[in-house]
């Protein structure tokens, strides 16, 4: 058996060290994750509630159409029911959209570095990628526009993008889409929009009037705090979602995961706490870099990518000699740079001491 061209050299996720194991080899009592962006405060405490009653209905396949979630979704973001589809996560959204519109013929445009899926996808279709450079870690918005040709089918921005927290902000994307060809697909992955504070950041939902090529990505797995659940969304206009839903499995979010997200979905407090605290902390992170002479890029997102002028994979294994998992810059496209999701008060004063007392 051969697997089809496209799939030759392509490896699987790389997802940060499990805790477990890194607690044995370096016998280690305690081993803080803060490598994928997850909330370390958890969830909102609703959750649990509305799992424990999802429970006795485990035996049952759920609710594909995800009906009482997407009422609630769409009463929240003010659009219609039929302007949402759900996945196994956002990622799952990636894939539904890959699988039904890319063939071989077909190129995609994205940034570089970003999150690695739109290209891993777009690859196994047997799509071209054209990746564009960030620009002072940003999106390079005008080089975008000039690499889409007439086989583009899709353009990504990662708004704020992963792994560097910056964002195109309002005016950029707005001025972005207008030049866009209609017949190009413009997806913007709002993956940590809980956590933006920017006033400049684009309002995008308003602009799905105007643009029925644009689909916006959102997810339950980052500020919601329920990553392992695995729901995100996407928001788009009728006909595209009406177009790609064949190409999502039957029942591919969970019952567990829809209770929990409809639940969370109630908590508001929740979320803003969780954004203002993660804004207090990223102020101690801008603070070190700032008072180090430290390069890094002002993050809208719950991590942040810093130059610490030393080899990515020495900052990895030195941080996990104190016992956290981080991001070796050297796998995101920084080499001398690491990305620490911003964890509790007390776990980012403990990084940011052992920092000082290593390169200061
Ligand atoms: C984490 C992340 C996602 C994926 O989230 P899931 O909903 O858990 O699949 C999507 N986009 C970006 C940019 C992310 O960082």
């Amino acid at each position: 058996m051969r697997v089809k061209e496209s799939m030759v050299g392509l490896t699987p996720y790389q997802p940060g060290k499990p805790i477990e194991e890194v607690k044995r080899e370096l016998g280690l009592d305690e081993v803080i994750k803060l490598a994928s962006n997850e909330n370390p405060y958890g969830c909102s405490p609703r959750v649990e509630k509305a799992i424990q009653e999802a429970f006795k209905d485990i035996a049952v396949y759920p609710d594909g159409y995800a009906r009482a979630l997407r009422e609630k979704t769409a009463e929240m973001l003010d659009v219609t029911e039929d302007q949402l589809i759900f996945g196994n996560g956002s990622d799952e959204v990636i894939l539904i959209l890959c699988r039904s519109v890319l063939t071989a013929e077909d190129n995609i445009v994205t940034a570089t570095p970003t999150f690695p899926q739109y290209r891993h996808n777009a690859v196994i279709e047997g799509t071209e990628v054209r990746e564009v450079p960030l620009t002072d870690g940003v999106h390079d918005l005008d080089a975008m526009l000039e690499a889409i040709d007439e086989h583009t089918k899709m353009v990504f921005v990662c708004n704020p993008n992963n792994p560097s927290g910056t964002y195109v902000n309002a005016k950029a994307f707005e001025t972005f889409i207008e030049q866009v060809p209609e017949d190009v697909l413009v997806i913007s992955d709002e993956a940590y929009f809980e956590y933006v504070s920017a006033e400049d950041y684009p309002d995008t939902l308003p602009l799905l009037k105007q643009f029925p090529n644009l689909l916006i990505l959102r997810t339950f797995s980052k500020a919601y705090g329920l990553a392992s659940l695995r729901v995100g969304y996407g928001v788009g206009h009728p006909d595209l979602i009406r177009a790609i839903d064949p190409g999502r499995e039957p029942f591919n979010t969970n019952s567990m995961a829809q209770a929990a997200a409809l639940s969370a979905l109630d908590d508001e407090e929740f979320i803003q706490a969780c954004h203002d605290k993660n804004k207090q902390e990223m102020k101690k992170y801008e603070d070190f870099c700032h008072n180090n002479g430290f390069a890094f890029y002002p993050s809208q997102a719950n991590f942040i990518l810093m130059n610490l002028n030393k080899p990515g994979g020495e900052i990895f294994d030195y941080l996990l000699s104190k016992g956290f998992i981080t991001r070796n810059g050297e796998a995101l496209g920084f080499p001398t740079s690491v990305r620490i999701t911003l964890g509790t008060p007390e776990q980012n004063d403990k990084i940011i001491t052992e920092l000082t007392k290593w390169l200061v």
